[in-house]
């Protein structure tokens, strides 16, 4: 069965205006220029939405409904550095997405068998991970479908999160208005009004071929639409080009043993995402920056694995080569790329390769129902442990 994400972040253009000018917070600002010109409205807040407005209404008429808004000409390259920003924290998740605009995103969780319950802890994490680095309210909608996905993000607007899950796909839609439905805009709309079709579940009762003769393969699509159904799999498979999780240290730090045991405890979480997809990585790199901003990269390319440890002993080797000045550190990252699938052993005649796997899969089933932190592997001289 598939599991689709689309996550659609609030108002996205008053948020990024928000973050550049904190005033507007609160008020009614409207984004698409001058009130008095031939614009349309680009975005507004829920505030201005209160005075009936919405975005792709003529600005002007929006002037007269609210006339004491705030209307800003908006940055378009701000927002798409933040658009940019919000997929890079999305890649961190899943490598499995698909950017449909500047502010939606769909996102495949399919392959996992999560619960229910583990598929709203992701969606919890997300939203936090968007908020609390950006600053960005998001609503996420799960479902088994993309069409559907789409108006669960829209069902709780703003900061919502609604899933629905297999066999519910139409009692979910039943009783939403039919506009609530993507593709069905105003003209549309009135047509179907006006033949008596409210809700969606005024569609989905009535005979297909209805439908079908009327509008032909769009009114056959509006049929299965209005019974859930919809496209199972992202159209712009992006795949993910690297895990990376980094530090940024309150104060600097010069102790390399410090560092490497920050290190290990990076490479804890990256291994436990690259096992999470099924893969292994080939490439592992790490970065350093120094008090002054120098900053140093370097990586090795081995056999492919998906070992904690095999990540770490090249890890960390790569930080005691790029240690090199006796300055204080105030980030370490770690990066893996160049990925392979599925577990990948060093020596396929080693045993204790084998008892590795098992490990390690024991360790991922524990952290999928107790969370990341159920379980802490120390470090391969084992004299720190993890902690967080
Ligand atoms: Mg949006």
């Amino acid at each position: 069965m598939a599991v689709i994400f689309h996550l659609d972040l609030d108002s996205f253009f008053v948020s990024v205006e928000r973050i550049l000018n904190p005033n507007l917070i609160g008020k009614p600002v409207i984004v698409g220029g001058d009130p008095k010109g031939r614009g349309v409205v680009a975005a507004c807040s829920y505030e201005a939405r209160e005075y009936g407005l919405h975005s792709a209404m003529p600005i002007r008429q929006a002037y007269l409904l609210c006339p004491k808004g705030i209307y800003v000409h908006g940055h378009y390259e701000e927002y798409e550095r933040y658009s940019h920003l919000v997929k890079e924290i999305l890649l961190q998740h899943t490598p499995y997405l698909e950017q449909a605009s500047i502010d939606e995103f769909y996102m495949d969780f399919s392959s996992f068998h999560y619960s229910v319950f583990k598929l709203l802890q992701i969606s919890v994490d997300i939203k936090n991970d968007i908020q609390i680095n950006l600053d960005l309210p998001a609503s996420i909608g799960i479902a088994p479908n993309k069409l559907l996905a789409k108006i669960c993000s829209d069902f709780n607007k703003p900061n919502g999160m609604t899933i629905v899950v297999e066999g519910k796909e139409e009692e979910f839609l039943r009783a939403m208005p039919i506009k609530s439905m993507p593709g069905i805009g105003k003209v549309l709309q009135k047509e179907l009004n006006d033949k008596g079709f409210y809700y969606i579940g005024d569609i989905a009762k009535t005979p297909v071929e209805f439908f079908s003769a009327k509008y032909g393969k769009a009114g056959l699509d509006l049929w299965k639409k209005a019974h859930g159904e919809g496209a199972t799999r992202l159209t712009q498979h992006v795949e993910q080009k690297s895990i990376s999780k980094e530090t940024t240290f309150q104060k600097d730090i010069l102790s390399l043993e410090k560092l490497k045991e920050v290190l290990l405890k990076l490479t804890g979480k990256v291994a436990q995402n690259l096992r999470d997809q099924n893969l292994s990585v080939a490439t592992i790199s790490i970065k350093l920056r120094y008090s002054d901003f120098v900053t140093v990269m370097r990586s090795r390319t081995i056999d492919p694995t998906s070992d904690d440890f095999a990540i770490y002993d090249i890890a960390q080797k790569l930080l005691s080569g790029s240690y090199k000045r006796r300055i204080g550190v105030r980030l370490i990252g770690i990066k893996l790329s160049n990925f392979r699938g599925g577990y990948r052993q060093q020596n396929l005649f080693d045993a204790k390769e084998d008892k590795r796997k098992k490990l390690f899969d024991a360790i991922g089933k524990l952290r999928l129902k107790h969370g990341y932190k159920a379980i802490t592997i120390g470090s391969v001289s084992g004299h720190k442990k993890e902690e967080d």
